[in-house]
């Protein structure tokens, strides 16, 4: 089915809207749903799109997008769709003396708690209500087990909705009482359509965005409207194929601007790590005569002149070491040891 018959206006993800559809069609949806998958995939649409089809004052299964319910769903203001996350947790924070909570990596058992109170409330307005917790995956131990109570018996009126970007960092008692529903990163061909039907981008940009996305949606919508993103990765690129050929002294402080900016906001770092894999496969593809699968597809003679100076054995061996990295990060080696461990051996 696609997204116009249903008006869930998601992109791709056909199957998941398919099967939450029939399920509030048949036996009015299950009590929790996980979705797990990779970050900006469209998972926390998806909630949204399950929130509003349950507070929709249609009834549903789809939601009308256009009724009181849906539009203060949307607005994040219908009293009974209430949403947690590390962003929120912040934000409360920061209005009150919990200064710790405000930079958290963490979802903390207070957080929780408080959410936990909002739970046993009965509806307000619609016949169910509907509790999105994004960033599921960022539950520490006591919050998680926290979680736990409330999934095992989760008041009659009650829609839980977890939002994780990896299923595998959860506690598998809370995963095993959850519908869960593993998003992937959407075909090439499905983002580059998306970005000229809805955002009227040329066939050419929008192909290379797409290439750029890896698949993730939301960051290729987020490009588009802001174009300085497609500039700042195009800088980002240059700066790395730079450390190639870079000095010691260079790479050493690129490490030390990686490390700083992580402390900051991790993700912003990642996607440094992200943006380097992509590079070097690209590398890879083009030595194994499949240049047509590459991402940074405007910079295909680039790529070749690459090929032929490196190793396959090299490359292959670097590639190892960038996704060594995002295992080093989430287990709390110091970053500025990962990213000079990194930068230090870059194929030339
Ligand atoms: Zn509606």
């Amino acid at each position: 089915m696609n997204e116009n018959e249903t008006n869930w206006g998601i992109a791709g993800h056909e199957w998941a809207v398919d099967y939450l559809r029939r399920s509030l069609l048949n036996e009015r949806g299950a009590h929790a749903y996980l979705f797990a998958g990779p970050a900006h995939i469209g998972k926390s649409l998806l909630a949204l799109r399950l929130a509003q089809a349950l507070v929709c004052e249609l009834g549903g299964p789809d939601p009308c997008r256009t009724c009181r319910g849906c539009k203060r769903a949307a607005k994040g203001n219908h009293p009974d769709v209430r949403t947690m996350s590390l962003e929120h947790q912040a934000a409360a924070a920061a209005t009150s003396t919990k200064a710790d909570a405000a930079r958290s990596k963490e979802l903390k058992i207070g957080t929780i708690r408080e959410w936990q109170r909002d739970i046993d409330l009965r509806p307000f307005e619609a016949r169910r209500r509907v509790f999105i917790l994004e960033d599921a995956d960022a539950l520490n131990e006591s919050a998680a087990n926290a979680m736990l109570k409330t999934l095992e018996e989760p008041p009659p009126y009650a829609v839980l909705i977890l939002v994780a970007h990896g299923a595998g960092d959860l506690l598998p008692t809370i995963v095993s009482r959850c519908r869960v529903l593993r998003l992937r990163p959407l075909p090439r061909k499905t983002v580059a359509h998306t970005l000229q039907q809805r955002y009227n981008v040329a066939t050419e940009d929008a192909e290379l965005v797409a290439a750029w996305s890896g698949g993730r949606i939301g960051w290729a919508i987020a490009s588009v409207e802001n174009p300085d993103l497609l500039d700042q990765q195009q800088q980002r690129l240059d700066e790395l194929v730079r450390l190639g050929v870079a000095s010691r002294v260079e790479r050493m402080r690129w490490a030390e601007e990686r490390a700083k900016e992580y402390r900051g906001e991790a993700g912003a770092a990642v996607e440094w790590v992200r943006l380097w894999q992509s590079w070097w496969r690209d590398v890879l593809l083009v030595r194994a005569g499949n240049p047509h699968a590459i991402t940074h597809l405007d910079r295909r003679h680039e790529l070749e002149e690459l090929a032929q100076t490196v190793s396959l054995d090299q490359v292959q061996r670097f590639l190892q070491q960038l996704d060594a990295v995002h295992e080093q990060l989430a287990a709390n080696v110091n970053p500025q040891l990962a990213f000079e461990n990194v930068t230090l051996h870059v194929p030339a």
